[in-house]
């Protein structure tokens, strides 16, 4: 039997019905671990490896790239002579290549730089604010700009949306001499990937008919946190005809509606789309006492799709006896939680230590726990969503690339620059850039590859060598490239600890990005993938993953620590403020919800009776998956 068809054969009823569901809109709306993810990835490739005669492709698109290289993982390892006709990704990189091939009809040039810096778009908005004369430093104005273009909201007539109608006048003002210098960058941010392809098939419906023609399947993983712009450019993509679309969501898991998801997009695809649904009623991830207290937990909310039938446990083979899957332990304060924690964890053989996971609320508890994992010489690694071109030899090589790409990219050559002064200490180019911008970048390039090899070290020679490479070769890129970088990344492994993380991000960034651009691809579209993924978590083996529980969704380990289970911590402040039958405490159950149901073995769950010395209450989570309190903290 295929790999594909003992997959198939494992499959419950529900969930063989959607994967053999073939025409027509299906819509699968069901809770944590019941397969939503795998129903999707084999249906995939069983359309796939029924039709090889066929040259249909097949989309599937999902949150992260990073869930998307493991679907696309799968699909290969069933389908292996099929999985080009798999179009596996993210939103953004849909619309990234959409706007490659077809973005020139609305005057984008297809070797646009994508700004997924942070730094990259401050500066240009400065740059933008000054040279329009707008005589403000208000940088603010960012994510005012970011949430109108998730809303697809153009910037002329954008003031209006704003209740005051001074601030509005200003932020339409200052939105759009952002989008000018953008557009004059030859650059897209991530908001204007969808936003631009969403004008482009508008303006255009031949690129939406093409697509619904190279494409006969459509899926989407993580429904629930669409956001309006991507529900839009569905609808409009799909037209009146198509209807071949296949949605998987949890509405109990809805957690980033502060980045625009909401029930509504769930709402709007019934309605527009009128789909079958089908339920898969049985988790299969988490064992029964598990699935017992998520239950619990989620009917304490309100805002929820009551068709939906409680979770059933389906795991039979359990690790621990009975009781013994979930446990709480309170701690004096913070600090006691951050040891206690962090000696269980130092208790846990090396090689398991991959599959152990640590969930908060916030950033600032991991970082603690990260301090307290490392006290204990535990290997441990926030996986959050930053700039992996932190470091002065990482931007300096990014921009090296930039600039190997489009010599006259002022923006790139400056990058270079202050990120080379930095990392040498010297001011050896300072006379070049002040003489750049006349000359080409491009061989100013391979001058200062060879100045540089003579400052010193092997490692400056390895990045000269690339940049020299790449200078003169920049079209024979795709192999040169993962091979040099990983060349270079491996010699470099005798260095700091900084850079000994930033380099296994970089590692495994450029071998992802070598296994989804096509051997053929130009330095451009390595670019563009790279910026693509540059703010994505790196993955360490043998380490455990502290994250908050928003980048968790999708995931699951065996071992899952929750910490901070106190009132004001999880749920937050914000929303205890807000009252018991808030919006916003609904929310924060779903992200207790969401946590809880990572854990494949053992769930840990904890909470101190002091955080920041304030004394706090044990969180009202706990009770409502009906967990007895611990009397007294442990010492
Ligand atoms: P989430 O909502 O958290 O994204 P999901 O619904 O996508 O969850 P999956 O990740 O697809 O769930 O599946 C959860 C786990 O259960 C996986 O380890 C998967 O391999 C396993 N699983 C799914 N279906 C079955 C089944 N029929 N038999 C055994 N294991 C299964
Ligand atoms: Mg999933």
């Amino acid at each position: 039997m295929s790999e594909l068809s003992s997959a198939i054969s494992e499959l419950t009823e529900a969930q063989t019905a959607a994967v053999n569901w073939v025409d027509g809109p299906l819509f699968v709306l069901a809770g944590p671990g019941s397969g939503k993810t795998r129903v999707l990835t084999t249906r995939v490739a069983k359309l796939l490896a029924k039709s090889p005669e066929k040259s249909f492709r097949v989309m599937a698109l999902t949150f992260t790239n990073k869930a998307a290289d493991e679907m696309a993982t799968r699909i290969e390892a069933f389908v292996p002579e099929q999985q080009h006709r798999a179009k596996v990704g993210t939103f953004h990189s849909f619309c990234m290549q959409m706007l490659q091939q077809h973005g020139s009809h609305i005057g984008i040039n297809p070797d646009f730089a994508i700004y997924s810096l942070q730094s990259d778009r401050v500066d240009l908005l400065r740059d933008a604010i000054r040279e329009s004369g707008l005589n403000s430093d208000d940088d603010r104005f960012l994510s005012a700009i970011d949430k109108l273009k998730a809303r697809l909201i153009q910037p002329e007539g954008s003031a209006k949306r704003f209740r005051d109608s001074a601030s509005g006048e200003r932020i339409e003002q200052v939105f759009r001499a952002y989008e000018a210098a953008l557009s004059r960058a030859n650059a897209l941010d991530f908001g204007s990937l969808i936003a631009q392809a969403y004008r482009l098939i508008s303006t255009y419906p031949g690129v939406a008919v093409h697509y619904r023609r190279t494409y006969a399947y459509w899926m989407f993983d993580e429904f629930q946190d669409t956001t309006d712009g991507q529900y839009r450019l569905i609808k409009a993509l799909a037209g009146d005809s198509f209807r071949n679309i296949v949605a998987v969501a949890d509405d109990d898991q809805i957690i980033y509606q502060w980045n625009g998801a909401s029930f509504q997009q769930i709402q709007r695809f019934r309605a527009d789309f009128q789909p079958t649904e089908i339920q898969l009623p049985t988790n299969y991830r988490c064992p029964p006492s598990i699935v017992a207290a998520a239950n619990q937990l989620v009917v304490n909310n309100t805002q929820r799709t009551m068709s939906k039938k409680p979770l059933e446990a389906g795991k039979t083979t359990l690790l621990y006896p009975d009781g013994q899957h979930i446990r709480l332990t309170r701690y004096s304060s913070e600090e006691e939680e951050t040891i206690g924690v962090a000696t269980e964890i130092s208790k846990i053989e090396t090689s398991q230590l991959g599959e152990v996971s640590v969930l908060a609320r916030t950033r600032a508890l991991l970082e603690r726990m990260l301090k307290g994992l490392a006290d204990a010489d535990v290997p441990a690694a926030i996986a959050q969503r930053r700039d992996n071109f932190r470091s002065p030899q990482f931007l300096w090589l990014s921009s090296a690339l930039r600039l190997a790409a489009r010599p006259l990219d002022r923006r790139a050559l400056d990058a270079l620059t202050g990120a080379f002064n930095r990392w040498f200490d010297t001011a050896i180019l300072s006379d070049d850039v002040a003489s750049a911008a006349e000359i080409s970048s491009r061989s100013l390039l391979s001058e200062w590859a060879a100045s540089v090899s003579s400052v010193g070290g092997e490692r400056v020679e390895a990045l000269a060598s690339i940049a020299m490479r790449l200078s003169s070769h920049p079209s024979t890129f795709r192999d040169a490239i993962t091979n040099s970088l990983e060349q270079f990344l491996q010699e470099s492994a005798e260095d700091s600890s900084d850079l000994e993380e930033d380099r296994a991000a970089w590692t495994a960034l450029v071998r992802s990005i070598g296994q989804s651009i096509g051997r053929d691809a130009q330095l451009e579209q390595f670019l563009q993938e790279l910026a693509l993924r540059s703010k994505e978590p790196p993955v360490v083996p043998n380490t455990v993953t502290l994250m908050t529980i928003h980048s968790a969704k999708g995931k699951e380990f065996d071992h899952v620590y929750v910490i901070g289970l106190a009132e004001d911590v999880l749920p937050s402040f914000q929303s205890v403020k807000a009252g018991e039958q808030s919006p916003e405490m609904e929310e924060e159950r779903r992200n207790c919800f969401v946590a809880i149901t990572r854990a494949r073995e053992r769930l840990c769950l904890s909470y101190a009776d002091r955080y920041r010395g304030w004394a706090k209450k044990p969180s009202r989570f706990l009770q409502e998956m009906g967990l007895d309190l611990p009397h007294t903290p442990v010492s």
